[in-house]
């Protein structure tokens, strides 16, 4: 054991490190993380160039060594992801389903005709580079390292046509929670987040460029978010902000069934096959806002909650619709929260690992 000769030694492949001498974890407040306001000390990057992967390199946080021709800025051929690795109660660190995240870029990426990334760089960089800044990922409940990998068209020119050159990245930096309360979406009946035929169920940048201004539209008028309809007759709800959304309605968890305007979330299948488990009637379907009206005035709307990897659970407690408030329940006892402390308990290793989601990083 531990001879340099030994087969079962792993070397990361084709990966170079440098590592950072001035390290920047001693001027983060780790008792008060906002979320995504600081990065990591190193990033990983590799780079698709004559039809193949080029060798990786894990290096401190800098600057990019292209020029403004960059084609990801000017045609938009850049898709992420977004997951969390969590400190469990042993000390050690376990990332949460990142296959799913791995294959869902690759989905994304196919359809901005980004070349597919393999598996093994995608988890070996990932897994090495959360090695090198396993200082950085925090302890306290709530708390995460959050991980953004992403791909993005990398050649410079000005024509529009598909990059050449791609780049895969990843970012990562130390997260506290989200959302601290309930918060207030307004149904979105004028902007379209995403139509049929489209790239909303992918991670394309260029899909929250869109919706920013819808979202800015909605906080002057009170709201915290958006609840996005769909494209056609702005009547069946299909998002809450970046999030995927559920309703508890007469005890049955109420969820849009996916389509190629809905991303499909990996806290949203996870939240799904929890409850499954424990045996919560599960729907995936259309849901109107006349749906909703109804449900709230005979008071069958119990819950209504967002779902995704930076906020996990997002509690919904009004929903404005053509200037009325619906108000709905927002218990601390309801399914959100236990579904919250459910997947929380297997993140942080508190529980047993059910259904083979974490994946410890040593
Ligand atoms: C990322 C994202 C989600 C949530 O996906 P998770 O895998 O649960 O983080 C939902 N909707 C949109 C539009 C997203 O971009």
């Amino acid at each position: 054991m531990g001879n340099a000769d030994s087969p079962t030694i792993k070397e990361p492949a084709r990966m170079k490190i440098i590592r950072t001498t001035q390290s920047r974890i001693s001027e983060v407040d780790f008792s008060n993380l906002g979320f995504g306001n600081r990065v990591s000390d190193h990033t990983f990057e590799a780079v698709y160039k004559n039809g193949a992967w080029g060798e990786g390199i894990i290096q401190p946080y800098g600057p990019m060594r292209h020029g403004l021709g960059l084609h990801a800025l000017h045609y938009g051929q850049a898709v992420f992801e977004g997951m969390k690795a969590y400190r469990q109660g042993n000390g050690r660190v376990a990332v949460f389903r990142p296959e799913a995240n791995w294959a869902r870029l690759n989905r994304s990426g196919s359809r901005l005709l980004i070349p597919e990334l393999p598996k093994e760089i995608f988890m070996e960089s990932l897994f090495e580079l959360l090695r090198v800044d396993q200082a950085w990922v925090p302890k306290e409940e709530e708390q995460a390292l959050y991980i953004r990998p992403f791909l993005f068209g990398s050649s410079e020119f000005i024509t529009a046509r598909p990059s050449e050159e791609y780049t895969f990245g990843i970012v990562t930096g130390p997260v506290g929670a989200y959302y601290s309360k309930p918060v207030k979406v307004k149904v979105e009946d004028t902007y379209t987040r995403a139509a049929s035929g489209g790239v909303g169920y992918t991670k394309a940048a260029g899909n929250y460029g869109g919706a920013f201004y819808a979202s800015a539209q909605a906080q002057k008028e009170g709201f915290n978010q958006v609840l996005w309809t769909d494209h056609r007759e702005h009547t069946y709800l299909e998002e809450a902000g970046t999030m995927n959304v559920a309703f508890v309605i007469n005890d049955v968890l109420v969820t849009p069934a996916l389509t190629d305007r809905i991303l499909a979330g990996i806290t949203r299948d996870s939240i799904l096959t929890l409850c499954r488990h424990w045996g919560v009637a599960v729907e995936e379907r259309l849901i109107s806002v006349h749906e909703l009206e109804e449900a709230s005035a005979n008071g069958s709307l119990q819950e209504a909650f967002g779902m995704g990897t930076a906020a996990v659970v997002s509690p919904i407690d009004g929903i404005g619709y053509k200037g009325n408030l619906l108000s709905v329940p927002a218990p601390l006892d309801g399914l959100a929260m236990r579904v919250k402390k459910g997947l929380a308990d297997i993140r942080f290793g508190r529980s047993e690992d059910l259904f083979g989601w974490m994946q410890p990083i040593d």
